[in-house]
């Protein structure tokens, strides 16, 4: 058996426990044996095109479940499609927003929208390409709106929990060196515990050992043009850029001063 099926099914295996509330799953010692037979040791793929090529099956598994998951009911009929993620899968900075929109929900992919190209210019700015980082959401269906309504709203804390074990997955394969909550809803979705973007952002926190920078969605910036607000997430930026020990030009230190 492959590493990655020998994953997926692990994966399937403790999802049901987990479903079925038995609280101490357990595996027997051939069963670890075989595992770790199978797995390829860390040293020798890593780096390696196999290692991405790993990591992209074990995303494609993660995604062809989410694509059929009806764990939300409510979600899972009034939704277009799905919206796992997009980037790369060896990605040093992860984004992690709230829920997709109604743009989001209609082309597949997170962050497309006002607020979604408003991400995507912060990323140019500090120097990478879309491609480059991986994006994703706690939520993966478009939270419903009442038939007529307009706009987006934010998952309530029960949606978030029912799928953020998909989201853990994704950090687990992509294992980014820095993480990034945009809102004070992902930071939820994410750490479990409510805050003020006033308390949160600028500083660094830890999710299970992986930093993570807290700043402001980007959807707040459209509402809030100020450039004092700009700078502060800017100035997130650059926390995140110094902590990977890019190289950081003139240029972009002095953004909206
Ligand atoms: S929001 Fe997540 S858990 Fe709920 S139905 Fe959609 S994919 Fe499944």
């Amino acid at each position: 058996m492959q590493f990655p099926s020998a994953l997926e099914t692990v994966l399937a295996m403790l999802e049901r426990i987990r479903d079925e509330n038995i609280h101490r799953p357990c595996a027997s010692r051939g069963t670890l044996e075989t595992l770790n037979r199978n797995a390829p040791h860390k040293n020798d793929i890593n780096n390696s095109e196999s290692f991405r090529e790993s990591k992209i099956d074990m995303l494609a598994s993660v995604q062809a479940r989410v694509a059929v998951c009806t764990k939300c009911p409510h979600l899972a009929s009034s939704r277009t499609q799905t919206v796992f993620g997009v980037g790369n899968p060896d990605a040093e900075i992860m984004f992690i927003g709230e829920a997709p929109g109604v743009d989001e929900d209609a082309q597949g992919e997170p962050f497309v929208g006002r607020a979604g190209q408003l991400l995507t210019k912060i990323i140019k700015a500090m120097g990478f390409a879309r491609k480059d980082v991986y994006i994703a959401n706690i939520l993966k269906c478009r939270p419903d709106m009442p038939a007529g309504s307009f706009g987006n709203r934010a998952p309530t804390p029960l949606e978030m929990q029912t799928c953020r074990p998909y989201l853990v997955e994704q950090i687990d394969i992509i294992q980014p060196k820095v993480l990034v909550a945009l809102g004070a809803t992902a930071v939820e979705g994410l750490l479990g515990s409510r805050g003020t973007m006033r308390e949160l952002r600028g500083r660094w926190h830890s999710y299970n050992g992986t930093p993570l920078m807290i700043t402001y969605h980007p959807a707040y910036l459209l509402r809030n043009q100020a450039p004092s607000e700009k700078r502060k997430l800017w100035e997130d930026m650059l926390q995140i850029l110094e902590r990977l020990e890019k190289p950081i030009s003139e240029k972009q230190r002095n953004y909206f001063l």
